[in-house]
Parts: C-alpha cells; sequence; structure tokens
C-alpha cells in the first residue's frame, strides 16, 4: 500500500458507497461485496478474485477510521476520484489528462519523477505532519459507477474503414430476486452459528493468538439458510448487456475508445461509469500500417529495376498502376497518394510500395551467358572508399 495507491484508487466507489457513508454501511457494503465475489462462489474466476482483492483492500482503508481519515485527506488534496482517471490518461469532461508524476518533476530537485520514491513518501509525511492541510471532507453525492474495460479484435480492413460492432459486456450486478443479500425473499440471513456474527474466528497457538476469517461464513458473519433460487445464495449475478459500438475509420491498435457514460450504472441513481474499449488490430496479410500510410512490399527483378517498368498492384479496395523509372534503386519507395487510411475529415493517407529487387537462386543456361555478357559490359561496383579502409589492414 502506498501513497500512490491511496491516490489512484477510488475505495469508496470500489465498496460502492459514498464518501459520506457511515461504517455501517460500508462494513455492510463490504461484507455484501465480498461475498458476491469470494473465490469459493466463484471457482476459476480471475475477474471474481480480482473483484474480492479490490474490495478487501478498499475495507482495509476504510473499515479502521484513521486509516480512513487519511485516505479522505490525501484525496481531498488531490481532486479525489476525477484524479484517478486523469491519471491513467482519459480525461474527464473538461478536465485535462493529467499525470500524477508531473507534480513531483523537478519539484523535488533531484528530478525524480518516479513514485515510491523517497521524495513522494517525504512529501506527504511532511504535508500530513504539518497538520491542518486537509479541509474537510465533501459529500459527492451518489457513488459513480465502475469503468468498464473492454476488448476488441477488429480486421485489418474494418480498422482502415471504420465499422460498428455488438459488443456483448458481461458484469457482475446485483441479483433482482434478492437485492443481493442471497436470502430467498421472505427470509432473511441469520448470524452465522460459529462467529456469532463477528466474521472472524480466532485460534490459539502457545503464547499467540491467531484471527483468520470465518470459514464457515467467509468472513461475511451471516448465513442464507433459504437461498435465493436465483443467484444460488450469492447475491450477485452476470448481467449481459450489448451495445453497438462505432470504430472510427483509421481506429488503430493499441487505442483505446472512451465511451462515455456507457460503464456500470452509478448506485441509488449516481452516473454511470465509463466504458473503455481497447482495440486489437488483427495484421492483414499482404498490407502493413504506419499511421495513415497504408505499406506493401512489392518484388521486382533485377531486370525491371534497371530498365523500368509499370506495377499494377492492389490497394485495399482496388488496384493502382505505378510507374517504375529505369534505373530504380532496390528499397525505393513509390507512393500512391490517397490510397491510404480515409479519416473522418475526407483526409487519406498514402499506399507506400517498397519495391525488392529479388535475387534468382538458380538461372538457365542461357541467362547466364546473357549476365555474364552484361557482366562484362558494366562497370566495377562504386567501392573505393571500402577499398582504401581495406588497404589499411593489409
Ligand atoms: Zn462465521
Ligand atoms: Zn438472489
Amino acid at each position: 500500500m502506498s501513497s500512490k495507491d491511496w491516490i489512484e484508487k477510488d475505495y469508496y466507489a470500489a465498496l460502492g458507497v459514498d464518501k459520506s457513508a457511515s461504517s455501517d454501511d460500508i462494513k455492510k457494503s463490504y461484507r455484501k461485496l465480498a461475498r458476491e465475489s469470494h473465490p469459493d462462489h466463484n471457482p476459476g474466476d480471475t475477474g471474481a478474485e480480482e473483484r474480492f482483492k479490490t474490495v478487501s483492500e478498499a475495507y482495509a482503508v476504510l473499515g479502521d477510521e484513521k486509516k480512513r481519515r487519511e485516505y479522505d485527506e490525501m484525496r481531498s488534496l488531490f481532486g479525489s476520484g476525477a484524479f484517478r482517471r486523469n491519471a491513467r490518461g482519459a480525461g474527464q469532461p473538461g478536465g485535462a489528462p493529467f499525470d500524477v508524476s508531473d507534480l513531483f518533476g523537478g519539484g523535488g530537485g533531484g528530478g525524480d519523477t518516479r513514485f515510491g520514491g523517497g521524495g513522494f513518501t517525504d512529501l506527504f509525511s511532511t504535508i500530513f505532519s504539518g497538520g491542518g492541510a486537509g479541509g474537510a471532507a465533501r459529500p459527492r453525492g451518489p457513488a459513480r459507477g465502475r469503468d468498464v474495460e473492454a476488448e476488441v479484435a477488429l480486421d485489418f480492413s474494418d480498422a482502415v474503414r471504420g465499422v460498428t460492432l455488438p459488443l456483448t459486456l458481461r458484469a457482475p450486478g446485483v441479483c433482482d430476486t434478492c437485492h443481493g443479500n442471497g436470502t430467498k425473499p421472505g427470509t432473511q440471513p441469520v448470524a452465522c452459528p460459529v462467529c456469532h456474527g463477528a466474521g472472524v474466528t480466532t485460534r490459539n497457538q502457545g503464547s499467540f493468538s491467531f484471527s483468520e476469517p470465518c470459514r464457515n461464513c467467509q468472513g461475511v458473519g451471516t448465513v442464507v439458510e433459504e437461498k435465493c433460487p436465483e443467484c444460488h445464495g450469492t447475491g450477485g449475478v452476470t448481467k449481459t448487456r450489448t451495445l453497438n459500438v462505432r470504430f472510427p475509420a483509421g481506429v488503430a491498435d493499441g487505442q483505446r475508445i472512451r465511451l462515455a457514460g456507457r460503464g456500470e450504472p452509478g448506485e441509488r441513481g449516481g452516473p454511470a461509469g465509463d466504458l473503455f474499449v481497447h482495440v486489437k488490430v488483427r495484421p492483414d496479410d499482404l498490407f502493413g500500417r504506419t499511421g495513415d500510410d497504408l505499406t506493401l512490399n512489392v518484388p521486382i527483378t533485377y531486370a525491371e529495376a534497371v530498365l523500368g517498368t509499370d506495377l499494377r498492384v492492389p490497394t485495399l479496395d482496388g488496384t493502382v498502376t505505378l510507374r517504375v523509372p529505369p534505373g530504380t534503386p532496390a528499397g525505393r519507395v513509390l507512393r500512391a497518394r490517397g490510397k491510404g487510411v480515409v479519416r473522418r475529415d475526407g483526409r487519406a493517407g498514402d499506399l507506400l510500395v517498397t519495391l525488392d529487387v529479388v535475387v534468382p537462386a538458380a538461372v538457365s543456361d542461357e541467362a547466364r551467358a546473357a549476365l555474364e555478357t552484361f557482366a562484362a559490359q558494366t562497370p566495377p561496383a562504386a567501392r573505393e572508399h571500402l577499398e582504401a579502409r581495406v588497404r589499411r589492414f593489409g
């Protein structure tokens, strides 16, 4: 746990509570979420395991009055949740992308912009020991829904031209039948008979005693006697929704598209989170891409390079004829203007054709004889500048 974690992570959102939530509400919400995401209820589901860790980490701070006060103080200094999102480069409306490390760039004298370095920790120690720097915690209104991340693989030509695809999202949600408490409608969870509602059990070993989450109730403190038929007592269900996502022409591999307000719904009418779609572009077997330009390698013979030729090559949606002038060197790049990626503003990149002069591995007797005649007629290659250096070594 570091200062960086505290600034970047919205523990209130992780627990789905307001910043002004009482410690009872926090505890209640933690128990519910811990139960939903508990690895025992979700065997093999790494997503659930991650959520369980997130929830536990959040509760370790918010469930402790002293830590919670320090956390609030730090986040009120640095703009709370908006900061976290901006720090990842996705600005909120009206908020410029902002990198946490900018705060410390050059300011520390040593120019150390890294996190976890002494400069960062020292700065916060100073702020806190100074006292009175924090300011009162402000209620934020209903909790904003979580951001959702998804990944989509696009075909090369779809990415170049733009495409609209349905995107199916599966996300954990609260069971509508039991509203998340896991009990059959009309019944209530009862205090766990093993830990008597504490959620932890204590074991003595020699002079030490160990506390651990109660195995009977998974640390929740209550057990469900009559399980909800919909969610089988977990209180959570996987909800599926489908969105049509428009990928603009020219979207590139590794790009991230933000769909504001298409993430998880907020709790109790709070604003929805954002959906971030990470784009993977499948490579094409012919074309490559550099920005808005498409690239293509075309093999030509030595004779074509020397004598010149017209080449008919494919573009993404047709063909184009390119003139190879006589005496074209190997590796020359020819440009077919406007045959690259067409952007929304109508401007287009080019198709860049790289000429590969291919050398045959074997030739016919006639070709060999012709080539020998050719060689006898050709001045030697210009290697004097190399030979001068070679002579120096005897
Ligand atoms: Zn228990
Ligand atoms: Zn249920």
